[in-house]
Order: C-alpha cells, then sequence, then structure tokens
C-alpha cells in the first residue's frame, strides 16, 4: 500500500467508480492525480460477477466470473444492461434485480476501499453510459443506497473517460471519446480549452459491446460443433462461451487459433482465423459507424475537426476494431491511458473536483442531456379533427446542463377543466416509441381563455434528474412532479426492504483472496478439460490446497504464483 496524505484518508474522502458491465473499478484524487485501489487479490479490475452459495454466502469479483462456468445457477453477470427493468436474476432460491447485483459490486468496492484507507468510506461518484435513461440512472442511484454508499453525482462514462485525459492536456483541443466495453458503446465529442472542458454530442448504442464479438465467435463454435452444441449443458455452454472469449483476445496477437472444445469423451478441434474472425463480427463492426456520425452531426462538425480520437473501454484492444475505427475517422485514434482504467480515472477526478481538491481548483468542466426530453401533445389536422401523440420536446439533446426550460401551452378543448401532462423521453417525435417518464394532473378551472393556459418547467441537472413543473396561468396554481408508477424502478419502500434482506449477505474477504480465484480457476478449467490435461489439474489444485493447510504466508504466496503460472499455460495451449 502507498503511503498517503492528509487528503487522501479524511474521512470524507469520495471515491470515483467505474461500475461496469463487464469489470468495475474504483479510485480516488490524490495529491498526485487520480489513483485506483486495488481489489483484495491486488487486481484493479474487479469482474461485475455475483455469485452467492447457501442462504448468505456471497462471492463478487473474478472468483464468482469463474462459478459461471461450474455453478451458473448460483451465478449472475452482465446485469447492467437490465438496470431499471423488471427483469429478476435467479441466485439459488431467490430472485435479485440488477441493482440490488449492482449493490452488492459496489459493497465490495466499498470494502477495498476501507481496507485501503482504513476508515469508513461512505459517499461516491459512479459512472453510468451516456445513454442510461431516467429509470435506469436512479436505479444506480438506488444501487449506491443499497450499498451504503450516498451518490454525490453520476458521471457520463465518456465524459469521465476525456477528463482523465483533460486533466493531462492543457492544449486547446477537440476530441471523441469512442468507448466500446463489455456491453455498451459510447460516443462523445468534447472541446477542451483554458483548462475548461464542455461536451458538446454524444451518442451510442447500449446493446452493442466487447460481449457481442464473444457472443459472434461462441456461435460460430456451436455449429462447428454441430449436433452435439444442441445438448450442452449448461456448465459446458458457459466452458464453451469462455473458450470463445479466449479465442477473441488471443486473436489480438495471433494469426489464428484452434482451441479444442470437450463434450463427454468427445475432444472436438475448433478454429478462428482473423478472416473468419472479421467476417462473423462485420455486423457488429458495421454499428459502430452511426453513433459517430449522429456525434459529430449533432456537434457540426466533420471528422477532420478533431484534434484527438480516444479509445476506451477493453474491447478497443480489439486489432480489427481499431482498424475500424482508423478507416471511419481516417485518423488514427489514442490510446495513451490504459483503456480499462480510463473511466475510473475519470470518476476519481471528478471525485476529486466535488471534494474541491487543491490541485484542481481552477478546473470547470460541463455535460449535457443526453437525450431530448419533452411531453405529448395533441394536434388539429386540417380537416378538423384531433391527433394525439406528438412529442413537443422542450429540453433536446445534447444541451449543456444544467438547464431549466420552459414552455408554454394550450388546452386542446376549451370546455376541459383538466389536463394531464405526459413527460416523456427519446428521440422520436411519436410518443409512444419514447420512454414514458410520468405525467401531472394540471387543473385549469373554467376561467382560462383556452390560448396559452399553461407553462410547463423541465429542470435536468448534472446528475440527470429532471424536475417538472407546471403552473396555470391565470391562477398561478403550481405542479411538481413526482413520477410514480415507474414499471422499472423502485420504490423507497421496497429499498428499505430489500436493503434488509441484503444486510443479511456476507462477503466473506477469504472469498475474494487470490488464493480462492485460483481454486475456482483449477475447477473450472478441469471441466472443461479431459484426460492428462483434467489430472494434472486435479493434482495441482490438491498440491496447492495442502500447502494452504500448512497456512505459511511466503509459501502460499510462492505456491500461488506457480500455480497461477502453470493454469494460464494450459488455458493457452487449449487455444492452439
Ligand atoms: P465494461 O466497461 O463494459 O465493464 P471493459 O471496458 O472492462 O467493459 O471491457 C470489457 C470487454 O473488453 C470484454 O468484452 C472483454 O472481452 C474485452 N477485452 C478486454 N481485453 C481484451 C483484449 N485484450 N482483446 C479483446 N477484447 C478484450
Ligand atoms: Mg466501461
Amino acid at each position: 500500500m502507498s503511503a498517503q496524505s492528509q487528503t487522501d484518508t479524511a474521512p470524507d474522502i469520495i471515491v470515483g467508480i467505474d461500475l461496469g458491465t463487464t469489470n468495475s473499478l474504483i479510485g480516488y484524487y490524490s495529491d498526485d492525480g487520480p489513483q485506483l485501489i486495488p481489489n483484495a487479490s491486488g487486481e484493479l479490475l474487479t469482474p461485475s460477477a455475483v455469485h452467492l452459495s447457501g442462504k448468505s454466502d456471497l462471492t463478487v469479483g473474478a472468483a464468482a466470473r469463474h462459478r459461471l462456468v461450474s455453478d451458473p445457477d448460483h451465478t449472475a453477470a452482465r446485469f447492467k444492461r437490465f438496470m431499471g427493468t423488471q427483469k429478476v436474476f435467479r441466485l439459488g432460491k431467490t430472485d435479485y434485480r440488477a441493482e440490488e447485483l449492482s449493490a452488492m459490486i459496489l459493497r465490495s468496492l466499498k470494502a477495498d476501499a476501507e481496507s485501503h484507507f482504513g476508515h469508513p468510506v461512505t459517499r461516491a461518484v459512479i459512472s453510468v453510459p451516456a445513454y442510461f435513461n431516467d429509470l435506469q440512472r436512479k436505479a444506480t442511484f438506488a444501487a449506491g443506497k443499497l450499498a451504503g454508499l450516498k451518490v454525490e453525482r453520476l458521471i457520463n462514462e465518456p465524459t469521465a473517460a476525456a477528463l482523465a485525459y483533460g486533466v493531462t492536456s492543457d492544449t486547446e483541443e477537440t476530441l471523441l471519446v469512442l468507448d466500446l466495453g463489455g456491453g455498451t458503446f459510447d460516443v462523445s465529442i468534447l472541446e477542451v480549452f483554458d483548462g475548461i472542458m464542455e461536451v458538446r454530442s454524444s451518442a451510442g448504442d447500449i446493446m452493442l459491446g466487447g460481449e457481442d464479438f464473444t457472443d459472434a465467435v461462441f456461435h460460430d463454435f456451436k455449429e462447428q460443433i454441430g449436433d452435439a452444441a444442441r445438448d450442452l449443458s449448461p456448465e459446458q455452454a458457459a466452458g464453451l462461451r469462455a473458450l470463445a472469449e479466449q479465442a477473441k483476445i488471443a486473436l489480438g496477437s495471433a494469426a489464428s487459433v484452434s482451441p479444442e472444445f470437450v463434450i463427454g469423451e468427445t475432444s472436438h478441434e475448433l478454429s478462428l482465423t482473423q478472416d473468419r474472425f472479421a467476417e462473423l463480427t462485420k455486423p457488429l463492426l458495421d454499428r459502430l459507424r452511426r453513433p459517430i456520425q449522429r456525434a459529430l452531426g449533432d456537434a457540426g462538425l466533420l471528422s477532420r475537426d478533431l484534434d484527438r480520437v480516444v479509445l476506451v473501454g477493453g474491447a478497443t484492444r480489439m486489432p480489427i476494431v481499431r482498424q475500424t475505427v482508423t478507416r471511419l475517422m481516417k485518423a488514427f485514434p489514442e490510446h495513451g491511458l490504459d483503456p480499462d482504467s480510463v473511466i475510473a480515472l475519470g470518476a476519481g477526478v471528478q471525485a476529486g473536483l466535488l471534494s474541491r481538491h487543491a490541485a484542481l481548483e481552477d478546473r470547470v468542466m460541463t455535460d449535457v442531456s443526453p437525450f431530448t426530453m419533452g411531453i405529448a401533445t395533441s394536434r388539429r389536422e386540417a380537416d378538423g379533427s384531433i391527433s394525439s401523440g406528438h412529442y413537443q420536446p422542450i429540453i433536446e439533446r445534447n444541451m449543456v446542463v444544467p438547464i431549466s426550460r420552459v414552455d408554454t401551452f394550450s388546452r386542446m378543448d376549451a370546455k376541459s377543466n383538466m389536463v394531464i401532462v405526459e413527460i416523456y423521453q427519446g428521440e422520436s417525435p411519436r410518443v409512444a416509441e419514447n420512454v414514458r417518464l410520468g405525467e401531472v394532473k394540471l387543473h385549469l378551472g373554467g376561467e382560462n381563455s383556452g390560448q396559452d393556459d399553461f407553462d410547463v418547467r423541465f429542470t435536468y441537472d448534472v446528475s440527470g434528474v429532471l424536475e417538472v413543473i407546471a403552473t396555470v396561468k391565470k391562477t398561478g396554481r403550481e405542479r411538481r412532479l413526482v413520477i410514480e408508477g415507474n414499471a422499472g424502478a423502485m420504490s423507497a419502500a421496497e429499498i428499505d426492504k430489500r436493503l434488509k434482506a441484503l444486510s443479511g449477505l456476507k462477503i466473506r474477504p477469504e472469498d475474494q483472496s487470490a488464493n480462492k480465484v485460483a481454486i475456482a480457476r483449477c475447477k473450472a478449467l478441469y471441466e472443461n478439460s479431459l484426460g492428462a490435461k483434467r489430472v494434472h489439474v486435479e493434482q495441482a489444485m490438491s498440491d496447492f490446497e495442502a500447502v494452504l493447510r500448512r497456512q505459511v504466508p511466503r509459501e502460499i504466496d510462492a505456491a500461488r504464483e506457480q500455480l497461477t503460472a502453470l493454469l494460464d499455460e494450459l488455458e493457452r495451449s487449449s487455444l492452439f
């Protein structure tokens, strides 16, 4: 652990968290700039995976990710996409929602930070994809609360990435940040001048990420296996997917791979070449283009106006992604910082800004609304009929926040006493295709003229919270929006109830330790091997367990290093 100054260890320190689809990280701002905090296994990346065994034994991170193979029924991963939805993940006999699973990750990160600082940590900045809607942002707040963290601010991931780069940049420039993570794709255009950073536009695809590249390979592998692929057990399927992931990563430096996959007593010889990979992922690579074009269009820029293109997210390590971006942008993208940790570093900078860290005092940052928000209106058509369901934007996409805008409306039917103001977010001219956020009922009274009857004010702040105030012009009567009955959102009562349930779950520190990770890796590899290799893995695991029983830390460390090297070797050898 590094030496810490007074400011680092202040009990009210704010941490910055990248709560990723695939991996999560935690950092903070120190006198030396943003720093990342290692987890109990000494790793900076904590896989966003959760394993629950029995009633209350919770494992988070790498050990849990390995259980995806050996115990998929008690393991959950890739749940971030479902934040703010009703979807549940079953772990054993209990159902959990994405915000609860996220809370388990956050609790584990919080514990890592607490053991790093030696005091409680209660305040955090959490990053979210630019395209997270209101429900998903609220769900992220709820997850923080469930983890015992006060979420001081949500920060858009690409903004955080730019902040990590922006802090090291003193020049005047326009940059495009392209973040391809495990499950989301975000593009942002930012302007930096005099230490001020302004987000000009952002766009993205919340259903595109490195996991889709893995899935493409996974499906191809299944086809190669043929009929036998139809009867794969969940464990075998998870093992094959893990193999696809390894193959994808290996193609970063190899021309081809030929992994072996074992089902029962049969071994299947698989193959993946660069050409085949390019063919399989072409539909995914094609989807990189549109968000880039939209972000450029919204900012009123051409790609040649950009000074820098910055790559963020583990999936941008794929050469084929870099080539595609180079072709699209007609420029070679940069990736000066480690693409996996850029966002957490930026969240750490934001945390430093919030706690008014001295080194950051003269930096100002602005953010933009990630989507358009407005209300449903009706319209009288040329033939006199009334058509409803039209969308009237009030705050438009990519306006600098915080922002407050008001528009004036008239009722359609001069005799009616009441209007229902329905609030939506989205980019479609028809409200039916947008996301409904809620409604306010407004009593107009009979005394109105039927013209310019009421005002609707939208105020949107940097955390992505929308306040709607509708005011009757004549009487001054006002209604504030209370978003009710959202299909995905958890109510306060629900949060309290789940909080009680979750506090019964213990994270066992030893489960997170590097030793448990090593054992879990052995089990996963054993599961997917046969014959001599299986014997080899089993022997190595028993030897290691014997060392663990002797409880001599120095011996354990040496043995674990050896075992890890062996596992790396065995996992790699199965690819070629
Ligand atoms: P997220 O922000 O969604 O949590 P990350 O930025 O950590 O995701 O990226 C995770 C994705 O990056 C995964 O799909 C993983 O397979 C991929 N990835 C990580 N390293 C590499 C690599 N060397 N080559 C190809 N893909 C990689
Ligand atoms: Mg990410």
